[in-house]
């Protein structure tokens, strides 16, 4: 008998979980994987479709395309967890797996943050990145402001990845002399996962003359008077707001007993939670160490789960721990793209 693994979430992590599953464990297990979406994307497209480079169609992977042996694609809503009976219940089906691995990344607060929704932009959902890309081509100069609103949230570089290419596109549009740009952000430095690659970030903002204001938190702006109000009490006014939104765990997490303090707890050496067959990988788990919010690491902790689960199925030797280790990739601009290795501190 082939046991049932439920994976919520086919994102970076779930998709990748799926295909393993099916390329290597095909014959133990049979999978289901749901999402509320009908596609994916990956997260570096939405700077693509910001710029105008691509459409949001140009970078959309229907999942009706996917083929998986033993692998069920269902589009439905994830409403209710019980981890402790594993019985999940979405907007139209419920299931009671023999595994289940959450992988529903992390959702916005747009509205932790006053006036964002009504006066503010982000390129980290499709639909703001459309909106962005629309209001890129409308704006002519002024001062812009881009701000990390809250922590933690996903790839590390991504909003100074966004400053370069701003700075270039401004630049290719001719306007660049009449654009004051300027980034604030909570960390104490831009990427903080090493002394040096936090300065090749600084660097980069100092040659493109972007104004660098560390450990400064936006905590609302106001569309009318075009000002952005820092945790300080001191105000920063803009023309244009770009903002990377406050992170959450998506719903029905919170309630589910699954997250706490805001993301879901796992022994990050397996990913297990404290619920028997129950695991939880990327974005929307977390744990003593700091691993940062990036496809790459989702993918890594797949590996580590479907391996788990087979060995579990099999009484076999469990796999190597994982590591919470990978390489990011950052657009500077100008054809230029920054590596980065990220090898997690042990435990
Ligand atoms: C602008 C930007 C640039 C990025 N660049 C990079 C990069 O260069 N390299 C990199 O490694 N990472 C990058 N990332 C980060 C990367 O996209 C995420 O870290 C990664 O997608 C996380 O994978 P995940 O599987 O945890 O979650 P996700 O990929 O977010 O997948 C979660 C899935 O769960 C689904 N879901 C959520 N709630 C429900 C529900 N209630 N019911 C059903 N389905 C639900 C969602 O629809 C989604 O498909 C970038 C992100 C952004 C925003």
């Amino acid at each position: 008998m082939r046991k049932h693994v439920l994976i919520l979430g086919a994102g970076f992590g779930g998709l990748e979980l799926a295909t393993r599953l099916s390329e290597s464990y095909g014959d133990a297990v049979g999978v289901t994987l749901v999402d509320r979406n009908d596609s994916f994307y990956f997260g570096f497209s939405k700077l693509e479709v910001m710029l105008g480079r691509q459409s949001a169609d140009d970078v959309q992977l229907p999942y009706r395309e996917l083929a998986m042996d033993g692998v069920e694609f269902r589009q439905e809503t994830v409403t209710g967890v019980d981890p402790i009976t594993r019985r999940v219940t979405t907007d139209s089906s419920s299931y009671d797996p023999d595994f289940l691995v959450v992988a529903l990344g992390a959702d916005y607060d747009m509205g932790a943050t006053p006036g964002f929704l009504e006066g503010g932009f982000e390129y980290y959902t499709l639909a703001g990145a459309e909106r962005m890309r629309d209001a890129l081509e409308a704006f002519d100069g002024g001062k812009v402001l881009l701000s990390v609103l809250g922590q933690p949230f996903k790839c590390p570089p991504a909003p100074f990845e966004a400053a370069f290419l701003l700075h270039e596109h401004f630049a290719l549009q001719g306007i660049r002399e009449s654009v004051h740009m300027t980034i604030t952000f909570p960390m104490q430095r831009p990427v903080p996962v090493a002394a040096a690659v936090s300065q090749m970030f600084r660097d980069g903002l100092a040659e493109r003359g972007i104004e660098e204001r560390p450990q400064q938190l936006v905590t609302a702006i106001d569309p009318t008077t075009k000002e952005a109000r820092l945790a300080t009490g001191e105000t920063l006014p803009y023309d244009l707001f770009v903002g990377i939104p406050v992170h959450r765990a998506p719903d029905p997490l919170p309630v589910s007993g699954l997250a706490v303090d805001g993301w879901v707890p796992v022994d990050q050496s397996n990913l297990r939670t404290q619920y028997p067959g129950v695991y939880a990988i990327g974005d929307v788990c977390t744990g003593a160490r700091t691993v940062p919010k990036a496809g790459i690491f989702a993918e890594a902790a797949a590996h580590v789960v479907a391996d788990d689960i087979a060995a579990t199925i099999s009484g076999g030797e469990p796999p190597g721990p994982y590591e919470g280790s990978g390489i990011c990739y950052a657009e500077f601009g100008g054809g230029r793209v920054s590596k980065v290795v990220y090898s997690a501190p042990s435990k």
